[in-house]
């Protein structure tokens, strides 16, 4: 069975790296609303008539986009694939809600780091903009200087706007998480570990409920 699996936490803590390791090791389909949206910056939705025309611009505010936006990229990725890691959503409770209606999850990870760490990972990220490979000013920098040099900083981990997003995160998809908080696959991991020792608990709790079913 290709296991359905939910990665939540806050931003910065290691959802798209751990994401990788599980698409790897499981051989599902890696579905992110973050770079879904990421690619589609400009799309007009003007015609929705929200706040802003364009998902781009709730993300640079470091706001979240839309449900009516968000919920149907879900829906569209979903019709697609059998077994996946879904990372960036659902980001609040009609999310949740809609996604109860979507899919059964199988395994519900959550990634649990403190706000201290979530902002030192965030403001040092850098992202090579041809590989789309994340990297960290501090602790992971690239050896090659021609991708060091060519390294940029996302327009949404600045100060300011990582403080907002984590202030999204606590008050919408905080209770996002608790929605699963009785689901049997419910595991909490500790995010502060090393990325090997995160993974370890990861492939565990992954593995006993792909043993189980
Ligand atoms: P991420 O890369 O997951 O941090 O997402 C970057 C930005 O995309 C967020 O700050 C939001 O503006 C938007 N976004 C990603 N996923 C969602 C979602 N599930 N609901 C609403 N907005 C989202």
């Amino acid at each position: 069975m290709a296991p359905k699996i939910l990665i939540m936490g806050p931003q910065g803590a290691g959802k798209g790296t751990q994401s990788q390791r599980i698409v790897e090791a499981y051989g599902v389909k890696h579905i992110t609303t973050g770079g879904a949206l990421r690619a589609n910056k400009q799309r007009d939705i003007s015609d929705l008539d929200l706040e802003y025309d364009t998902p781009g611009a709730y993300m640079e505010a470091g706001e979240l986009v839309p449900d009516v936006v968000v919920d149907a990229i879900v829906e569209a990725a979903l019709d697609e694939v059998d077994g996946f890691v879904l990372d960036g959503y659902p980001r609040n409770i009609d999310q949740a809600e809609a996604l109860d209606e979507m899919t059964d999850i199988d395994v519900v990870l959550v990634l649990e780091v403190s706000r201290e760490t979530s902002v030192k990972r965030l403001t040092g990220r850098r992202v090579d903009p041809e590989t789309g490979e994340n990297y960290h000013t501090e602790f992971d920098m690239p050896d090659d200087e021609a991708v060091r040099e060519r390294l940029v900083q996302r327009e949404d981990d600045t100060q300011e706007a990582v403080e907002t997003r984590l202030d999204v995160f606590e008050e919408e998809t905080a209770p996002a998480i608790d929605h699963y908080s009785d689901h049997e696959g419910y595991t909490t991991i500790d995010g502060e570990q090393s990325p090997d020792a995160v993974w370890a608990d990861i492939d565990a709790a992954v593995e006993r409920k792909v043993e189980g079913s």
